[in-house]
């Protein structure tokens, strides 16, 4: 095994990570694990934008108020407040790396950039670089961080724990594109590694995170929370033979109407909010409609608007699209439900800081109280990038640690030669399965029931591979998937309610 030593160790290089790698280079030494070789993660195809109160007419007030009604009671209000006051300053930042946000360009714009509407918002604040903001920024970022002197980004480190030692988490354990094991020490660590949308058979990006980190801080004893409540994008191409697409919910926000495979708007029927209802509404709805017309999707019209403002508002999803064969601008989208988002994770502070000293998590890994039930559109890069930057801000006295990390070496020879991945990937497709069929949109007591069944004994599984072979990526990603998976069916049968994301049938919403 080899060693080396870290200052800051940022495990993960979506938006979260490379916005604190940035903030916080000018102070500490930072290394920044971003493995390119496999594009896991969200943030490069996130479409729609970020929300944050921009524009003259808007209220910090207002963004609260929508964000509290979309955690349906759940949010911790003091995190909401933390990230909306932060918004503003969080957006001028990213302007200030150069991120190349679509500018309005009417005479009477009120605001410099033009802002985009999505579902729960009450008013347009969502800045955004066309319709690939998640692209537009992680590029503008990643170009920063390649040519800043104090970040050193690693590229081909996959990792597989996290040590500590009596004073905490001393950093990590992980794997390199040989299969090599080495020994990250470091005086601090963060999770940047993303959500758990992976547990599911279809998502909205095409290699999303496992929980992965998520599974990694709950062996050190650090808190998961909120975990049931994980978000089904409603409009996901349904493609069978392509990769994972997301049609954003921008194209809702500019009109876009859904329709039953007869050509019926169904969604006024369901909500008074139409279309712009939030998220698991219109989630539930399309798949209420799908059951009734034994359909395998529904259409989502967008034809109404002159082609020329279709592809200036979605000139990715036009490209994307037209190489699928559609042509958006003169024919609906087919679109189903996917597995897009994760509100629950490592419980944090307002610093991004765990339960465990020296343990950060920030992005989507994180659970700091600003979704409660239901994230809201466009908060989560908002929610990335302000942690990231209060994190930079806690960790930036907190320099002085001896490396000495007591954390038993592991020697690769006590293990049987590596087993092929095929084994480890297809129990995690097993495990995706179970997790669609019962622990999905609508859920039941019976159902979570099975899910822990069948859950438990794909664990047998997962753990023969783990305790007897050496470690690899593939067998470390399916025994992280398979805890996260069994903590987030436990929350789920322990809510006795339906709630904001987590509906169960047995257990309806009281009608008000
Ligand atoms: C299709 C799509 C569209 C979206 N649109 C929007 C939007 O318009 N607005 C919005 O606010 N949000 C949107 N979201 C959500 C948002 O993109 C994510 O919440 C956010 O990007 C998460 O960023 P992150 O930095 O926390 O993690 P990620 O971007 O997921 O990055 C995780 C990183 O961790 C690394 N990693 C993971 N595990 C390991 C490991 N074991 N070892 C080393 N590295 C590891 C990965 O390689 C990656 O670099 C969208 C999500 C999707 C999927």
């Amino acid at each position: 095994m080899t060693e080396s030593e870290h200052d800051v160790l940022i495990i993960g290089g979506g938006v979260a990570g490379l916005t604190l790698a940035l903030e916080l280079a000018d102070r500490r030494c930072v290394t920044l694990l971003r493995p390119t070789r496999d594009e896991i993660g969200a943030s490069a195809w996130a479409q729609g934008g970020i929300a944050a109160v921009l524009a003259p007419q808007d209220t910090l007030e207002a963004h609260v108020r929508d964000t509290l009604v979309a955690g349906d009671g759940l949010c911790d209000e003091r995190a909401v407040r933390f990230t909306v006051e932060h918004g503003p300053a969080a957006i001028a930042w990213l302007i200030d790396q150069g991120v190349p946000f679509t500018r309005d360009t009417s005479t009477d714009a009120p605001y410099p950039y033009h802002l985009t509407r999505e579902g729960g918002h009450g008013t347009r604040r969502i800045i955004h670089a066309a319709d690939a903001t998640g692209r537009a920024v992680v590029d503008t970022l990643l170009a920063r961080a390649n040519a800043h002197p104090r970040i050193r980004l690693i590229a081909d480190q996959q990792v597989i724990e996290l040590c500590a030692d009596r004073q905490g988490c001393c950093g990590a354990l992980s794997l390199d594109t040989e299969g090599r094991l080495q020994r990250l020490r470091a005086r601090d660590t963060v999770l940047a590694t993303g959500g758990a949308s992976g547990l599911y058979r279809h998502t909205t990006s095409p290699n999303p995170a496992c929980g992965e980190g998520m599974a990694m801080a709950a062996a050190l004893g650090a808190r998961l929370v909120d975990l049931e409540f994980q978000q089904f994008h409603p409009t996901c191409l349904y493609d069978p033979e392509g990769p994972a697409f997301l049609i954003s919910e921008a194209v809702r926000g500019e009109g876009g109407v859904l329709r039953d495979t007869q050509g019926r708007r169904f969604m006024p029927d369901y909500d008074e909010r139409g279309e712009l209802a939030p998220r698991d509404i219109v989630a539930r709805a399309i798949q209420a409609e799908m059951q009734r017309a034994g359909s395998q999707y529904v259409a989502l019209d967008i034809t109404h608007l002159p082609a020329k403002t279709i592809e200036h508002h979605f000139p990715t999803i036009v490209a994307h699209c037209r190489t699928r064969g559609i042509d958006i601008r003169h024919e609906p989208i087919p679109v189903v439900p996917a597995a897009h988002y994760s509100c629950g994770g490592v419980a944090t502070g307002l610093d991004g800081a765990s339960d465990i000293a020296h343990l950060y998590a920030i992005g989507e890994v994180a659970r700091t109280g600003l979704h409660g039930a239901n994230r809201m559109a466009s908060n989560s890069l908002l929610e990335c990038l302000v942690f990231a930057r209060s994190a930079a801000e806690a960790l930036r006295h907190d320099h002085d640690r001896p490396l000495d990390c007591e954390c038993p070496a592991t020697s690769l020879d006590e293990w049987a030669p590596m087993p092929p991945d095929g084994e480890a990937n297809a129990l995690l497709e097993r495990l995706r399965d179970v997790m669609s069929e019962h622990a999905a949109i609508v859920r039941s007591d019976a159902g979570l029931m099975t899910a822990q069944d069948q859950l438990k004994a794909l664990k047998r599984d997962g753990d023969r591979l783990n305790e007897r072979y050496r470690p690899t990526v593939a067998t470390r990603r399916l025994g992280h998937a398979l805890t996260v998976a069994t903590a987030l069916v436990e929350a789920a049968l322990q809510r006795r309610e339906s709630r904001g994301l987590h509906y169960n049938r047995d257990h309806p919403p009281i009608q008000t």
